[in-house]
């Protein structure tokens, strides 16, 4: 997994140089399919009270263009704001909220809400449906290592991957999804969610898929040998835990699933021209998103209660 190429702090700064310049790319954004007043749907407006804001010639309500966005109230400028998703976005890893408070000179509470906004732009809510051959395979993170024979679940999270396997063992897209036990229920999860039902599905012969030959009848069972089959879905399973490493003992099931939403996030977009539109991908999900508040940030997260 080489993901190398990544737009450089020279040409983010030549793009935006200024608040002014996020202003107008959000504005261009924001209302890029037209204007419609958010409290009586006019489409007239004038000039607002603040930049690019935008005043309803009808109502008189003055939209500035980071209302009803996830900019919305964010407690440091839009210029630092578009340099924090630059810096989430352009590290292969991705960026701690440590990091972040240090690189963009804000408080660690502050870095800690934004990173979680982020965290939630990055979520995967609607797949592209995987097709051709699809390998699915579970793993744990976390936990006791038992010496009983068998998956325990106890104090341990677990996840199913479906990765896309295309000539020559190149990868195409992957999801990953948390997964409560090994029953059938938990395991189809994943298959309606991003498989396509005539995908060439291989699993490692674990008895909860016997159940969805039916619905996916080009499903075969293969056994891992050693890991030989499944190089491919192993690798990115190895890469995902040594990125979870050191997170998941205080994560809940919900956090574990943003986790593995934003490392995935990544990785369907690790082609040097994918990669070079990230922040612009993460600007205009921040854009089309709704405020998030801390409160709604800690539900969000598992986090209240
Ligand atoms: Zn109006």
């Amino acid at each position: 997994m080489v993901m190398k190429k990544q737009i450089s702090i020279q040409s983010f700064f030549e793009k935006y140089p200024d608040d002014e310049s996020c202003y107008r790319y959000l504005a261009e954004q924001k209302w890029k399919d037209g204007f419609s007043c958010q409290k009586c749907g006019c489409n007239e407006y004038g000039k607002g009270y603040t930049l690019y804001a935008r005043r309803c010639k009808s109502c008189r309500y003055d939209e500035s263009v980071t209302a009803n966005t996830m900019f919305h109230k964010c407690k440091f400028g839009i210029h630092k704001a578009f340099m924090a998703l630059f810096r989430i976005g352009s590290k292969k890893k991705g960026i701690s909220s440590t990091e972040l408070s240090n690189e963009i000179d804000v408080n660690q509470k502050t870095a800690w809400l934004f990173r979680r906004k982020a965290q939630q732009a990055m979520k995967s809510k609607s797949p592209v449906i995987l097709e051709g051959q699809v390998d699915i395979d579970e793993f744990g993170v976390g936990g006791h290592r038992s010496n009983m024979q068998g998956r325990s679940l106890e104090g341990k999270k677990h996840a199913q991957v479906a990765v896309e396997v295309k000539d020559g063992g190149r990868m195409g897209r992957a999801y990953a999804l948390a997964i409560a036990d090994f029953t059938t229920p938990s395991l189809r999860r994943v298959f309606d969610w991003c498989v396509h039902p005539m995908a060439d599905v291989r699993v490692d012969g674990f008895y909860g898929y016997r159940a969805l030959m039916a619905e996916y009848p080009n499903m075969g069972y293969e056994l891992s040998d050693g890991g030989e089959n499944f190089k491919e879905i192993h690798l990115v399973i190895l890469n995902m835990k040594n990125w979870l490493r050191g997170i998941h003992h205080h994560c809940s099931k919900q956090h574990f699933e943003n986790y593995l939403d934003e490392f995935f996030y990544r990785f369907n977009r690790r082609g040097k021209n994918i990669r070079k539109n990230i922040l612009g991908n993460l600007i205009n999900r921040f854009v089309s998103s709704p405020p998030l508040t801390y409160k709604d940030i800690m539900e969000l997260c598992g986090l209240s209660g």
